[in-house]
């Protein structure tokens, strides 16, 4: 009889836990399905993206070409293609709680032959363990006399072994000086994981300083600031600008 009593206990009590951890499930897929929903409705960039993998033959009227700086603007876009993914960007593989700290643009060829080149004068910095990625010095055009970098990556194959990097910046190339416009490499498709399927582009970031000067952790969004301003064009995904973007109409507020 006690026996009996005990073994329904201890079942009662599995019960609990049971719900418990039912619940909590409910509640982690009802908390990701609404991160998801209110991420999409951040971005218009999906649609977009989707379109020029899915029909090549949009991709001349969906790409920015822009050879010279906007007007009143400092920087120089780096590449040609769909600026695909802006800053503060949420849509996949984004979200709201971890959103996109820069530009990609996604280039209209094989990888390895689509040309990147210095948004700005400064100098180049290349990590002796950096496959894919540059980075360069500048006095911040919009206020002189603080440092900001920019940041340029994905520039090698999917696995890694060929680097697209310029062979003017070979690993451990520090502080070079490099013009605007100077060649720095070719999108790629590499992503630093393995499986992560990345389609071919180059990530364009601008950095801020430690208060030593060296260039602060890019990943972070914090670390970096909005490239609207310094691009002339609506480079902030708060603005969801219509593809392909273009120059920002001259007085017209830039986001
Ligand atoms: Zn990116």
């Amino acid at each position: 009889m006690r026996a009996a009593l005990r073994r329904s206990r201890r079942l009662a009590r599995w019960q609990q836990v049971l719900l418990t951890l039912l619940g909590l499930a409910g509640a982690t897929a009802g908390g990701f399905a609404a991160l998801t929903l209110y991420s999409q409705m951040q971005s218009n960039s999906t649609r977009a993206i989707q379109r020029w993998f899915s029909d090549p033959s949009s991709r001349p009227s969906l790409t920015t070409v822009q050879r010279t700086p906007c007007p009143g603007a400092p920087f120089l876009l780096p590449s040609s293609g769909l600026i695909g993914l802006l800053w503060r960007d949420t849509a996949f593989p984004y979200n709201a709680l971890r959103r996109h700290t820069g530009i990609d643009i996604f280039g209209d060829g094989e990888p390895g032959t689509v040309p990147v080149y210095a948004a700005y004068h400064g100098w180049l910095t290349r990590l002796p363990a950096w496959k894919a990625s540059v980075i360069i010095r500048h006095d911040d055009p919009l206020q002189p006399g603080r440092t900001i970098w920019t940041y340029y990556t994905h520039m090698a194959s999917r696995d890694g072994s060929t680097s697209y990097v310029a062979d003017a910046f070979p690993p451990g190339t520090r502080e070079v000086w490099v013009a605007q416009g100077t060649l720095l490499g070719y999108q790629g498709e590499y992503s630093g994981k393995a499986l992560a399927p990345v389609g071919m582009h180059v990530h364009v970031s601008i950095v801020t300083s430690e208060p030593d000067g060296s260039f602060r952790n890019e990943a972070r969004l914090r670390n970096t600031l909005d490239p609207s301003p310094y691009f002339g064009m609506p480079l902030n995904i708060a603005s969801k600008p219509a593809r392909p973007i273009g120059c920002q109409a001259s007085g017209a507020a830039v986001y």
